[in-house]
């Protein structure tokens, strides 16, 4: 079943039960209505008649006790058209009676003379009728009682000509409203067709068009803007994984090629031990640029989705700085760079200590790496701000200005002839590396900035937020971390 139909049949029946309410409302207050109209009108006549009448009583013999009491009654009364009434005194001998209820049956009690009784009452003829019996009181004492009537048909008619109505009516009333119902149901899902239909075109393969279905800036609107805004982050995401992989595949072919190049080479003809050895170790240092490189994209991948979320702990990263400096000092030496530490003693930090040792080793070796034999690296390290701020410069060939937007980009490599795979050690050397480093100082909430000056340096500075409630430091140190 279809929303439309669905609504439409909801809103029908909501309404035939508000309408079969108020039906069942104005029947019974009209009801109501007419009969206190009677009634307050019989009460009339009974006030007529008792005002009218005359009585005289003994003064020792109460009217009830009388055996015979004719000549002492008197009434000057002209009933209304339609009124029909009579007079029992209080033994219940009728005192006047014209004839009009003769033969009526009632349930009313005339010997009661305590409390006036009202009801639904037939005539001899049939005639429904409304009858009031009422004792009335002459001197303190019970007189008797008057009994008044009128036909109530008429308010039998009114009932059946509103019965009548609200048969007719209310069908029609309900096919009414339910093609109303149809109509703004309709009104207000046709847009939403519209949307599914525009949104049936559009395939995985053109992620480019859009709804523009130019709606107003209602509840449909804002669905269409909205999933025309979901198509553009979509294809953003495709573009970005299309070109990922792309450039993934790309980066790995040139070792692949250098790799089978080399065995290719090394096959053609039978060699010397120490020349296999040559070959397997030019295919081992090949391979270990290809497993650094695939660890990249592993963690970049994994960064996309969210997955690599950090296992923060608590740790002192001055230590964290020392070793690892301590780790790449060889590497440092051989290529006669001065690596220097200017740090205090403690920098206690809640983070992922793995991966904030990969973001500053990316940095430092980085430093190293594209530093000239000569120059300096600097690790300088301090609390500013609620933030711990570490710079990592040296005094290598700095990097051009226009390269510095887009350092962070994955894949960008200032200098494009440079070898892709060359085994830095930790860093395939594919332009990865700083966006690694970008997305391992976002994931703690931090930031990476670079300043560079070419033929003086570069200095890249890591911002990391610093916890308020400090672990004391003893803790720490007693603890190694
Ligand atoms: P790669 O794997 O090539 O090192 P990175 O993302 O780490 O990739 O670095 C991107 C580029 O930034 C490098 O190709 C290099 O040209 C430049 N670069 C990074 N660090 C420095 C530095 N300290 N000094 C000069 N150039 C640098």
């Amino acid at each position: 079943m279809n929303i439309r139909l669905r609504l439409t049949l909801w809103y029908t029946a909501i309404f035939s039960l508000i309408l079969l309410i108020f039906s069942l409302a104005v029947y019974v207050g009209l009801t109501r209505n007419l009969f206190s109209t009677v009634d307050n009108h019989l009460q009339r006549e009974v006030g007529e008649i008792l005002g009218n009448l005359n009585i005289e009583m003994d003064d020792d013999l109460e009217v009830a006790n009388r055996e015979n009491h004719a000549g002492n009654f008197e009434l000057k009364y002209t009933p209304e058209e339609g009124v029909f009434w009579r007079i029992y005194d209080a033994a219940g001998h009728t005192l006047a009676d014209p004839g009009f209820l003769d033969g009526a049956t009632f349930e009313a009690d005339i010997t009661n003379l305590d409390f006036a009784q009202l009801e639904n009452a037939m005539l001899a003829n049939g005639t429904p009728i409304r009858l009031y019996t009422a004792p009335f009181v002459i001197e303190n004492h019970s007189a008797g009682v008057v009994q008044v009537a009128e036909s109530y048909r008429h308010i039998q008619d009114v009932q059946t000509q509103l019965v009548f109505l609200l048969l007719f009516g209310i069908p029609l009333t309900l096919l009414a409203s339910s093609a109303g119902g149809w109509f703004l149901a309709s009104s207000a899902l046709d847009p939403i067709d519209g949307i599914t239909r525009a949104a049936q075109k559009i395939s995985a393969h053109d992620l480019h068009q859009r709804l523009d279905l130019n709606l107003p800036n209602d509840e449909v609107g804002r669905l269409a803007s909205t999933f025309d805004q979901m198509l553009e982050r979509l294809e953003t995401s495709f573009e970005q994984q299309r070109r990922f992989i792309a450039d993934a595949s790309h980066e790995m072919r040139t070792p692949l090629t250098i790799l089978k190049g080399d065995v290719d080479v090394a096959l053609t003809r039978p060699r010397s031990a120490e020349s296999y050895r040559q070959t397997l170790e030019m295919v081992n240092q090949t391979t270990d640029g290809l497993i650094a490189l695939v660890q990249e994209l592993l963690l970049l991948a994994r960064s996309d989705s969210n997955h690599a979320a950090i296992k923060p702990e608590r740790f002192n990263l001055v230590k964290l700085l020392t070793d690892l400096a301590g780790g790449l000092m060889p590497k440092a030496i051989k290529k006669h760079i001065a690596l220097n530490l200017d740090i205090p003693e403690m920098l206690p930090l809640e983070g992922d200590k793995v991966k904030l040792r990969r973001l500053f080793m990316n940095l430092i070796d980085n430093a190293i790496k594209y530093s000239n034999p000569g120059d300096s690296v600097t690790v300088r390290a301090e609390v500013e701000d609620g933030y711990i701020r570490v710079d990592i410069s040296d005094t290598g060939p700095g990097i051009d200005p226009e390269h510095l937007p887009h350092l962070f980009d994955r894949f960008y490599r200032v200098d494009k002839a440079r070898s892709r795979v060359e085994v830095s050690g930790h860093s395939s050397g594919a332009g990865l590396g700083l966006s690694i480093v970008q997305w391992l100082a976002n994931v703690h909430h931090g930031r990476v900035t670079v300043e560079s000056t070419v033929g003086r340096g570069t200095t890249f500075t890591v911002w990391l937020p610093k916890k308020q409630d400090d672990t004391p430091f003893e803790y720490l140190e007693a603890s190694g971390v």
